[in-house]
């Protein structure tokens, strides 16, 4: 089969939220929180466009990001992870985790292979697959664990696959990989000599009664000869639009990516790196306390789903929670999510939407399930449950 084309529609999550204020819905599609991030943060950005004494911060940053944040990288990855990066080679600043993601997946997904995912996955890594002329083919994670099928995982490689993308903690799951899944996929690609690009955004958004730690992919015997980890400053922080991200991993591995990298955006804004590298080395209880705040919108929006008959998954990390609707609807969730917007005033995303059509093992239940982003505050989370509750 040829690879698919990239779509030219906007994606699932700008047509979302462009329906939300069309319809003057409450916004629970798209993942942005309704808050700012941390003042103390904000002002640290500010000073570093204003003040010149912080340093050069309105011209272009070095390729690689600045030193400071490569070395904040570096730095909390060792302290949280164990995993011991070298800021100059192994540490590499990005537009946000998306060009990461895009600028790895050019750099390792040959054209006419394979890239194997676990869907429903992250829109991009279709269109970043077509884009360097592979295709995209998911295993599908099922409910109400979704945890990763091993099994049919390594039964989807073929000879044409050149790369697996691994999200962990999962959107829109929130499952969290186990350091044994993470090690049988990494013996698998060592194995068969694929390419790892681990998605690690949501790192920082693992709720207290998750069952596991996140693992960082690097921290895995033998990760060094064939991943990288992609992270995110707009999810780690709540400042989803200063798109700050990096990629790190062996210094030959990031250095291929590098190659990509530069031709896409070269650097992005000197000051936000300057300011995230500050709260990488000091988050000032952010972390924590926003992890808490998450937990909070999540428990409330899992009780009314849970009320609405819409047996709602544990959603453990991340911004999101799955309902199921076929126990109250013979819609289809995409049906199902525009009657939502149109006439409860609720906007969410079908889960089809993150989806391929190259399934190794297709699953009905996907076509079911509604994501409902709960990094919102709790009066737009009550809005929304009630609007439901009245319609529903
Ligand atoms: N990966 C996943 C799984 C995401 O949910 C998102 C969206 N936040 C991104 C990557 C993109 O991250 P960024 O906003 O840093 O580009
Ligand atoms: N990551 C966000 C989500 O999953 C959206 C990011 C975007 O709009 N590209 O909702």
């Amino acid at each position: 089969t040829p690879p698919s084309t990239p779509a030219v529609m906007p994606t699932i999550y700008e047509r979302t939220t462009a329906a939300a204020i069309a319809h003057d819905a409450v916004n629970l599609g798209q993942g942005f929180p309704d808050t700012e991030g941390p003042d103390w943060l904000l002002q640290l950005a500010a000073r570093a466009i204003t003040e010149p004494e912080t340093g050069p911060r309105n011209q272009y940053a070095p390729g690689m990001g600045l030193p400071t944040l490569r070395e904040a990288i570096s730095d909390a990855q060792a302290r949280r992870q164990g995993v011991e990066l070298d800021p100059a080679t192994q540490v590499m600043v990005t537009t946000g985790a998306t060009e990461g993601i895009s600028a790895t997946i050019l750099a390792f997904a040959r054209p006419g292979s394979e890239v194997l995912t676990f869907e429903p996955h992250y829109d991009s890594y279709g269109a970043c697959a077509a884009l360097a002329g592979a295709r995209l083919v998911g295993v599908a994670l099922r409910g109400p664990e979704f945890r990763p099928d091993l099994d049919a995982f390594e039964a989807a490689i073929t000879e044409r696959t050149s790369m697996i993308l691994l999200n962990t903690p999962h959107n829109p799951t929130g499952t969290v990989f186990s350091t044994e899944e993470l090690t049988r996929i990494v013996a698998l690609a060592v194995k068969h000599d694929l390419r790892i690009m681990c998605d690690e955004v949501y790192e920082h958004l693992v709720l207290s009664d998750a069952r596991l730690p996140h693992r960082s992919i690097l921290t895995i015997p033998g990760a060094e000869e064939v991943a990288v980890a992609v992270g995110s400053a707009g999810k780690s922080f709540s400042v989803t639009g200063w798109k700050v991200g990096w990629v790190t991993g062996s210094a030959e591995l990031v250095s291929q990516v590098r190659g990509v990298k530069q031709f896409l955006s070269f650097s992005s804004g000197p000051a936000f790196q300057w300011a995230v590298g500050h709260g990488l080395q000091d988050d000032q209880g952010f972390f924590a306390q926003n992890t808490a705040e998450l937990e909070a919108g999540r428990d409330l929006l899992r009780a009314g789903l849970e009320e609405l008959g819409l047996a709602p998954n544990r959603a453990e990390a991340g911004y999101f929670v799955l309902g199921n609707v076929s126990g109250i609807t013979s819609l289809s969730a995409a049906q199902f999510c525009r009657v939502l917007a149109e006439e409860v005033g609720v906007a969410a995303i079908p889960v089809s939407a993150l989806t391929i059509q190259h399934r190794a093992n297709p699953s009905d239940e996907l076509e079911h399930l509604v994501r409902f982003a709960f990094c919102k505050d709790h009066a737009t989370i009550e809005e929304g449950l009630r609007r439901m509750r009245e319609h529903l």
